[in-house]
């Protein structure tokens, strides 16, 4: 595995499925080293194993990022054991969603854990790494890429916590690019709309079938898609930003 990230190290949170496990092997694929944040261990150590397989580099960090002494600690991890951080993609996310009058008490709390304070607390740790390799790394540019979605832009009735917490992604993204721009830190932000994953197995009983209502006959995009905007975003000259993706499946409204 060898490319324009040759030399770079990778944070992935939610490495284990869906957007976040393509993703990690994509920025393997173009020679990134990459660690690979989730709970769920087994399933780190398996895609690890397979990024090793086709040559690559990769670290299983277990962590659960809504703690913020795990999430700090998981990016000290990455950087002990593959002795720097270029570029961090921000992917873990939980998306619970249903009308607002029937939420059941705890559902909120843990989807702005993980979407928000989640993100929040890898971003804190990372961002000293991530100006450091700006001034000092091979490629003297770092990239923190935001895993939004299509309900940062557009809300919708039924997803009105989701939204709060896309939409919130999207205005910390933007508002830190500004911050950290003339550092050589591009912050992106990916919006996808709806990919193949595990992702709307979490919600309860009767959101899943208005779900499969609406996806019912959709092609939908496969994690894979999401991976390659990731990587277009972070394998660009450092004269380039892409700021934001919206990638929606082909039939998505
Ligand atoms: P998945 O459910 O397949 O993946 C979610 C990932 O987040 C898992 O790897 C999970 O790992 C990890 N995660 C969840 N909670 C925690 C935690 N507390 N600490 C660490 N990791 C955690 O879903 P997707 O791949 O679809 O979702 C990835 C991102 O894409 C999310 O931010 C989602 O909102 C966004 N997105 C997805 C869309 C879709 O249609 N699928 C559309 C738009 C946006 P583990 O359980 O092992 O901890």
């Amino acid at each position: 595995m060898s490319g324009r990230l040759d030399g770079t190290v990778a944070l992935v949170t939610g490495a284990s499925s869906g957007i976040g496990e393509a993703t990690a092997r994509a920025l393997a694929g173009h020679g990134a080293a990459v660690a690979l944040v989730a709970r769920r261990q087994d399933r780190l150590e398996k895609l690890a194993d397979g990024i090793r397989g086709e040559g690559g580099t990769a670290l299983v960090v277990a962590a659960d990022i809504t703690d913020r002494e795990q999430a700090a600690a998981a990016v000290e991890r990455a950087v002990a054991g593959l002795g720097r951080l270029d570029t961090v993609v921000n992917n873990a996310g939980l998306m619970l969603i249903g009308p607002v009058a029937d939420a059941p008490a705890g559902e909120w709390e843990r989807m702005i854990d993980v979407n928000v304070q989640g993100l929040l607390h890898v971003t804190r740790a990372a961002l000293p790494h991530l100006l450091a390799a700006a001034e000092n790394g091979p490629r003297r540019v770092a990239d923190l890429v935001n895993i939004s979605s299509t309900a940062g832009r557009v809300a919708r009735p039924g997803t009105a916590v989701y939204n709060l917490t896309k939409f919130g992604v999207n205005a910390f993204t933007e508002a830190l690019r500004q911050e950290v721009m003339t550092k050589r830190v591009r912050v992106s932000v990916v919006e996808p709309g709806t990919v193949n994953t595990e992702l709307s197995s979490h919600v309860r009983e009767g959101i899943r079938e208005a779900i499969r209502g609406q996806v019912e006959g959709m092609e939908m995009l496969h994690p894979e898609d999401i991976a390659d905007a990731v990587a277009y975003i972070v394998t660009r000259d450092r004269r380039v930003a892409v700021n934001e993706m919206l990638v929606r499946a082909a039939e998505q409204t």
